[in-house]
């Protein structure tokens, strides 16, 4: 009669003690399965946050490939240089598409060899400022307009700066588009802007 109780209490022990190990795997599972769910979720979060269409982050994309700063444009087709090699960047000066061998990366602009050496060897000035927002892209669009002027028409060199800025406050991606110019040249060019303004 004892010794039946006693197996009968162990039993019941191990029923419990695999009642309770059951749960605990359910709670688990549970919470793992939330915690999951959060993380995919604030993951599609920053995802749509970033869709507003910013030329960094969406190089490709037609709608903006005026506005896109050529120092961060992804380079088209192959290089100026190699036919056969392909393009990874391209000159902020000339805007010559140059393979990994021929890029020169310096202060986070990219240049060909020749105007590496142009770059260093003269002082540059801010010409021209423009903050935009990505529904006011346009509003810097004349500084590429003027920059591609002065290279083609006068063969004066210039290059253009973009510093992203994420605005919180307003959930936006801010632009500060600065266009620079060599230094000695620095009255006349801010003249000649003005007429590319509009
Ligand atoms: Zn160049
Ligand atoms: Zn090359």
């Amino acid at each position: 009669m004892e010794n039946q109780f006693l197996v009968l209490n162990t039993m019941l022990g191990v029923l419990i003690a695999l009642i309770v190990l059951l749960i605990l795997v359910i709670i688990y599972l549970l919470t793992s399965r939330r915690l999951k769910d959060d993380i995919s979720q604030t993951n599609n979060q920053q995802q749509l946050s970033k869709t507003p269409s910013d030329p960094l982050l969406h190089p490709n994309s037609s709608q903006n490939s005026s506005q896109v700063d050529p120092t961060t444009k992804i380079a088209e087709g192959n290089c100026h240089f190699h036919d056969e090699l392909r393009g990874v960047g391209i000159c902020s000066i000339c805007g010559a598409t140059l393979c990994e061998s021929c890029i020169i990366n310096h202060d986070s602009l990219n240049f060909c060899n020749e105007h590496f050496h142009l770059f260093l060897s003269n002082n540059w000035k801010v010409i021209e400022k423009v903050k935009t927002t990505p529904d006011q892209a346009h509003l810097g669009h004349y500084l590429y307009n003027f920059k591609e002027y002065l290279w083609n028409t006068l063969n004066t060199p210039s290059y253009i700066i973009v510093n992203y800025k994420i605005n919180v406050e307003h959930d936006s991606i801010e632009s500060d588009i600065e266009l620079y110019g060599p230094e000695a040249e620095t009255e006349a060019l801010q003249k000649d802007i003005q007429k590319f303004k509009h």
